[in-house]
Formats: C-alpha cells, sequence, structure tokens
C-alpha cells in the first residue's frame, strides 16, 4: 500500500502547535524537580507559571498523586506568594481530559471514597484561596476534574480551540471536586446544570457567550492577556441579576421540576440516578455552598460505588478496548465503494467526512445522487458550525458512475444487494482492477465469506467489514474473518475503521456473525409474543424496561421488515437450532412492501419518522423481559463458544456499541454473570419448559460458571 499523507490535518497541527508556556518554553523537558507532574517557572514579570505535563500519558488526566503534587506546590506558593499564577498544559492534546478513570473502577468503599474526594476538594479550595490573580490558560480539552480545576481560578483565558465539557453524566455520576458547587454560581444555573445534566462540550465562542472563559485569544496574545488578568485589566466573569435570580431556592424548586420531568424523558431514575442526583444537590443545597460541596461528596461517592456508574465505567473500558484494536494508523487514503443504496451510500459519506476521498459506484444514477443528498443532509447536521469542513467532505465524495476509483483505491468496499452471484460478479469485475496492496471488502450481513472468496485471486486480502444501520450512529463495525484471510489485512481494517472513528469487533465468518447472531431471536420471539396476542406497544415496553434504547418491534421496522426476514430466514437455514420460523403475515407484510419506518408502514405505522403507539399504558406480561433478553443472552454464549467473537470484552462492548444493549448493565455477559450463570441457565430451563426447546440453554454456559 502506497504511503500517503496524514489523513488526520488537524492532529498533525495539534502536534506541532507552539504553545505559550512563558518562561518554560526553553527549557528541556528532562530538567528533574521536585514534582513528577508538575513545573515551576517565574518569568520577568514575577507571575509564576505553574505547568501540567502528567508523567508518561499523552493527555493530562488528575489522579490523587497529581492534586498531592498541586497541594505541594500550592503550600510552597502560600509560603512565596507571587504577583500571580497561571496553569497551563504542556501537552498538545489539551489541558486536562478528567480524572484518571482507572481509578474509579472497582470502587467499593463509599466511606473511604468520600475521604479521598475531601481531600481533592481541599486541594482546590486552597487554589481558590490563593492570596493572588490565578489564571487558567485553556487550550484542547478541558473536561471534568479539568474543569473544576480552572473553575478554581481566578481567570480561565481559552486558546481558539477549547473545549469544555463535564461528561461525569455519561459514567452514571455528576461532578465530584466542586463543579456543581462553583459552575451554577458562575453562569446562569440553568445553562450550568444543563452542561452537567447533558455531559454536553462547550466550543470556545460558545463557552465565552456563557462566561466560563473570561477571554478567547490566539496562542500568540496569551502572555499579554496573562499579564492584563494579573494586572487586574481583564474583566472578570460574574453571575449577573437573572442567574442570581434564578438561584434562589423557590426558583430552583420550579426550575427543578422540569428539569426531572426532562431527565425522565431520557432515562428512568432506577437506571439512571445520576441527574436525579444532581437535581437534587441544587435543589437542597444550591444556596449554600458549604452544605452543597459536603453533599456533593457524599452525593458523587454513593453513585460512584453503585451498579449503574461501575457498569458505565466498565462500559468506558469496553469501549477503551475496541479502540485498541484499531491498533495504530491506516496507511490508506482512497476507499472506492460499490452500491450506493442504504448502506454503501451512508459508509462513503461517513468515510468523506472522516477525511478519506471516496469515490461511489453504483449502476443506478438515481442512488448515487440519492447518496449525495442524504450526505448533505446529514454534514448539515453535524457539522453546523464548521462550513468548511461539509464543503470539503463534500468535494471527497466522488460520484463514480463508470467505476473508475477501484484502480487507486486503497479499500474497495462491496455493498450491493445481498445476493451471491451479484456480489462474486462485482468482485469477478473489480479485482482485477485493484492495487496489488489494496484491501478488498464487502458489507454483507448473512453470506458466508467462504463462499464469497471463493473465485478471488487474492482471499487474503479480502474480509467482511460490516457496518450497521444507521452508520453515522452506530459506532460498532465488525470485521469478519475467514479461513484464508491474512492477519495482516484484518489488521489493516481495523486499523481503517479506527480512523474513520469506529470500533473495530473482529468475528469470524459464521451465521449472523456476531450481532445478527444475537439479536435475531430477540426479534423473532417479540414475534411469537405479538402473534399470541400481546400488543406491540407491551413487548417494546418490556424490552425498554430492561433498559434496550428501542423495543424489538420498532427495531424490527427500523431496521426495515425485508432486511429484518432475510437474516431470520438466513440464519434459521444455516444454525442447526430450534428457531421460531418467521410468521406467514410477517411475509405477506414484506410482499406489500410494508417494510417499517423505510415505507412508512410496518408493524407500527409511522408518522415524520415517529412510531405511532397507540397502547403505550398496557402493562407486559411478567415474564417479557426474560423471554426477550435470555435469548440474546443464550445466542451470545453460543458465539463465545463457537469462538465467533474472542472474549467476552469484545462481545459485551460489541452488543452495546452496535444494539445499544442497556449500557448501565455493563454488557449481555457481565449482566449474566452479575444475575448469576446458574439462575440464567435456570431461568431459560424454565422457560423452554413452559415455551417450546428454543429456550433450551446452549451447552457454553457450563463453561461460565
Ligand atoms: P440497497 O438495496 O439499499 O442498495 C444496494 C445498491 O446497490 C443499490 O443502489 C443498487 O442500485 C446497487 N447495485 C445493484 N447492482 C449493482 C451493480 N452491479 N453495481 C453497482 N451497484 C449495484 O442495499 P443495502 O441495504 O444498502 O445493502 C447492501 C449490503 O449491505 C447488503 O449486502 C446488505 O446485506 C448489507 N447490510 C445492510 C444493512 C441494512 O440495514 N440495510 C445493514 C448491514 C449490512
Amino acid at each position: 500500500m502506497t504511503s500517503t499523507p496524514s489523513r488526520k490535518p488537524a492532529l498533525a497541527i495539534l502536534g506541532k502547535r507552539n504553545l505559550e508556556l512563558g518562561p518554560f518554553a526553553r527549557d528541556t523537558q528532562q530538567e528533574p524537580g521536585p514534582w513528577a507532574h508538575w513545573r515551576m517557572r517565574t518569568d520577568e514579570d514575577g507571575i509564576v507559571w505553574l505547568l501540567f505535563d502528567k508523567k508518561d500519558t499523552s493527555a493530562n488526566t488528575l489522579s490523587e498523586q497529581v492534586l498531592a503534587e498541586l497541594n505541594d506546590v500550592l503550600g510552597k506558593l502560600e509560603r512565596d506568594v507571587p504577583r500571580g499564577v497561571v496553569i497551563r498544559s504542556v501537552k498538545p492534546s489539551g489541558f486536562i481530559a478528567g480524572a484518571d478513570i482507572t481509578q474509579f473502577r472497582g470502587v467499593t468503599d463509599s466511606a473511604e471514597l468520600e475521604m479521598l474526594l475531601s481531600r481533592g476538594h481541599a486541594v482546590l479550595d486552597r487554589l481558590d484561596r490563593l492570596p493572588t490573580v490565578t489564571v487558567a490558560v485553556i487550550h484542547g480539552y478541558c473536561l471534568g476534574g479539568g474543569l473544576e480545576l480552572a473553575l478554581a481560578c481566578d481567570y480561565r483565558i481559552a486558546v481558539d480551540d477549547a473545549s469544555f465539557g463535564f461528561p461525569e453524566v455519561l459514567l452514571g455520576l455528576h461532578p465530584g471536586l466542586g463543579g456543581t458547587v462553583r459552575l451554577p454560581r458562575l453562569i446562569n444555573p440553568v445553562a450550568a446544570m444543563t452542561m452537567m445534566l447533558t455531559g454536553r462540550t462547550e466550543r470556545t465562542r460558545r463557552a465565552r457567550r456563557l462566561r466560563l472563559v473570561d477571554a478567547v485569544m490566539q496562542e500568540r496574545h496569551v502572555r499579554a492577556a496573562v499579564r492584563a488578568a494579573v494586572d487586574g485589566d481583564l474583566r472578570r466573569g460574574k453571575q449577573d441579576f437573572v442567574g442570581a435570580l434564578l438561584n434562589l431556592r423557590p426558583t430552583r424548586r420550579l426550575l427543578a421540576r422540569r428539569m426531572v420531568s426532562e431527565a425522565a424523558k431520557r432515562a428512568p431514575r432506577a437506571h439512571y440516578p445520576a441527574p436525579y442526583a444532581l437535581i437534587d444537590l441544587w435543589v437542597e443545597h444550591g444556596g449554600d455552598a458549604d452544605a452543597m460541596q459536603q453533599a456533593e461528596i457524599a452525593s458523587f461517592a454513593k453513585l460512584l460505588v453503585g451498579d449503574t456508574a461501575q457498569n458505565l465505567v466498565r462500559v468506558f473500558f469496553l469501549r477503551e478496548n475496541l479502540k485498541k484494536l484499531a491498533g495504530g494508523d491506516w496507511p490508506g487514503r482512497r476507499v472506492h465503494i460499490v452500491g450506493a443504496g442504504t448502506m454503501g451510500g451512508d459508509i462513503a459519506a461517513w468515510c468523506a467526512w472522516q477525511g478519506l476521498v471516496v469515490t461511489l459506484a453504483d449502476t443506478n444514477r438515481n442512488a448515487i445522487g440519492g447518496a449525495i443528498k442524504r450526505a448533505a443532509e446529514l454534514y448539515g447536521k453535524i457539522g453546523r458550525d464548521d462550513r468548511r469542513r461539509v464543503r470539503d467532505a463534500l468535494d471527497r465524495l466522488i460520484p463514480d458512475l463508470r467505476g473508475d476509483g477501484a484502480t487507486n483505491a486503497d479499500l474497495v468496499i462491496e455493498a450491493v444487494p445481498e445476493n451471491l452471484d451479484l456480489k462474486r460478479k462485482i468482485f469477478a469485475a473489480v479485482e482485477p482492477r485493484m492495487k496489488s496492496g489494496a484491501i478488498l471488502a464487502t458489507n454483507t450481513s448473512s453470506i458466508p465469506l467462504e463462499a464469497l472468496r471463493e473465485n478471488l485471486a487474492r482471499p487474503q486480502r479480502f474480509v467482511g467489514i460490516h457496518f450497521f444501520n444507521p452508520v453515522s450512529r452506530l459506532q460498532l463495525v465488525e470485521v469478519v474473518s475467514h479461513d484464508r484471510a491474512a492477519p495482516d489485512v484484518l489488521a489493516d481494517a481495523c486499523a481503517f475503521l479506527g480512523c474513520i472513528d469506529r470500533l473495530p469487533a473482529p468475528v469470524k465468518s459464521a451465521p449472523g456473525f456476531l450481532v445478527n447472531r444475537a439479536l435475531t431471536p430477540y426479534l423473532l420471539e417479540a414475534l411469537v409474543m405479538l402473534d399470541a396476542g400481546v400488543k406491540k406497544e407491551a413487548i417494546d415496553k418490556a424490552a425498554r424496561d430492561f433498559g434496550m434504547p428501542m423495543g424489538p418491534i420498532e427495531l424490527a421496522d427500523e431496521v426495515g421488515l425485508d432486511v429484518c426476514l432475510h437474516v431470520a430466514d438466513t440464519l434459521r437455514g444455516s444454525l442447526h437450532r430450534d428457531m421460531p420460523e418467521a410468521p406467514q403475515w410477517l411475509r405477506d407484510k414484506v410482499a406489500k412492501g410494508e417494510l417499517g419506518k423505510k415505507t412508512g408502514k410496518g408493524l407500527y405505522d409511522w408518522e415524520d419518522g415517529r412510531a405511532v403507539k397507540s397502547h403505550e399504558d398496557v402493562a407486559p406480561p411478567a415474564d417479557a423481559t426474560d423471554r426477550l433478553i435470555l435469548p440474546m443472552l443464550d445466542a451470545c454464549v453460543t458465539c463465545l463458544r463457537e469462538g465467533v467473537v474472542a472474549d467476552e470484552a469484545v462481545l459485551d462492548g460489541a452488543m452495546i456499541f452496535a444494539t445499544g444493549f442497556a449500557p448501565f448493565r455493563g454488557g449481555p455477559l457481565h449482566y449474566a454473570r452479575k444475575r448469576g450463570i446458574a439462575e440464567v441457565r435456570g431461568a431459560l430451563e424454565r422457560l423452554a419448559a413452559q415455551y417450546g426447546p428454543r429456550f433450551t440453554p446452549d451447552p457454553g454456559w457450563d463453561g461460565l460458571s
């Protein structure tokens, strides 16, 4: 494969960026100091530059040791008070990316945690009280604990591209180092609560509008701005009258009611307690900083030892694990896609958005036109404030009716309809035109790769790269191997996915691979229940109550009943298990063109992109959740036993990032382990006795106990 210029210009620039580090710029990194993570120098104006450079990492995070050292530094500054203190990161990636999440793993003792948190609070309070002007100069990421540290400074100066946020809620937590106290006092409390409740990241300009930062500037003006801040010539953001009013107890109570109902729309308290805990904190203690601080510590500790946060921390590491599988940089730059339908068009759009040059081929001119129109709509949504990026991505997405792009491509992805002969015909035409080092991939959902690779000249350079629909939303992509695939080609396919910001899950070619194999019994069981007269809304509710983002009936409509039927038939044909057959009425529906969301009618009627539900309040039967979820778990166990997927971490990650499997449960296998392997197997046996052998537990359960 030819080596090409980096496809990540933004990162390349960041790597070379010249940070304004005051007097420290010329110091060597190696110069030993009293601290492992902090370095301190005084400039000619008598301003101390405190530089954060966490040892042996590319991004700064806050850990117990980092804060202990900061405490030591502050002691020194208290003894010998300078004119001003600047806190700045020397890492090109940004200021501080948050707390070191490895510290959150497996925490069970909330009392010990409260002590630890109190020590962290004491350090930031000490920074807050330092009898001199303190300035945080922020570039890149300033998240979580990093933002809390910045909030403890008198001024925040942002360099152009900074981003600010409290992502704790995504881990089932809320800020825990004083963020809940300081943010609503600094900016409009409703905006503060929204930031903390949604975990949304704010870019520099909006952070300035919110008065989260006092100034925004280019790197070269940083030193002048620091001097102005120290001399009192820079205006400080302060809470205004409206903000103060909103922070009063009666207003807080009123606003909280709305916040709770908004939070409930996103997730119930029983599954995700953090947003509710945060709202409670604010309502109860928003007017009293000391009480709020104590309550924040207790609430954070309680959340962190709870199942939801621990499982979401697990999910964080499952994602990291999948990211690692992507390995290093992908050396390619050009992708050629054959088939501009639902999948090919969307894969092309996503690749171009991520910086690759994409040629898009189809025998149908209108399909290419439609794909480009959809791409423009997608870019309009995801790239709102970045018109240049939208324009560049559209420039990189090249219609290619004659399919000439295959000649120069580093990767060719086939996404034509699910038909073995058609796909083979495409390969026969495309493979001879490809560069010898390029990869040929298929997006097939169900055709065995062994059948597809049969007539290829270079089967070792052929893999499955199985995206899910919608490509821009579902992060997981299965990388499917087969008996002749070369390991370096599989690794390259994973690296390609890393390069387009997707998570690869390596799987073996087997019916349905992993994700569809596990989803199919779940969807089929829903149809069996529907056949037996259970209301579709009740079936969906049973799954949602468990924590699935949508129920199986709605999901089948989303995916398309034709696609579901095809996958179910293929799986049933190739798996020698007692799988229920898709009902005749489903076949009739598909034959009539009632395919689900895409045709406006399927199992539900669809209006404005939403399923019309008329029986929302019908309670599901008591065993409905187990009937849906346990067959999915059982299929996961089969995949593990058959080696379709290497281990439980990849399996759990894949199911969460491809299907949205209740993240707060930590993944299907983790859920089974937590509930008890013997208990789950027993429940399956009971269901098998009642409903039939399709529930008979896989022998793989024995290996898990
Ligand atoms: P689609 O019918 O929406 O699109 C297929 C496109 O291929 C059409 O635009 C068609 O004109 C084009 N085409 C047909 N013959 C061609 C040829 N000889 N040369 C070039 N183009 C040709 O299909 P889809 O839903 O995008 O599915 C494509 C593949 O992706 C299938 O293998 C399917 O199993 C798989 N897949 C689909 C989904 C899904 O949800 N739709 C999800 C994952 C994988």
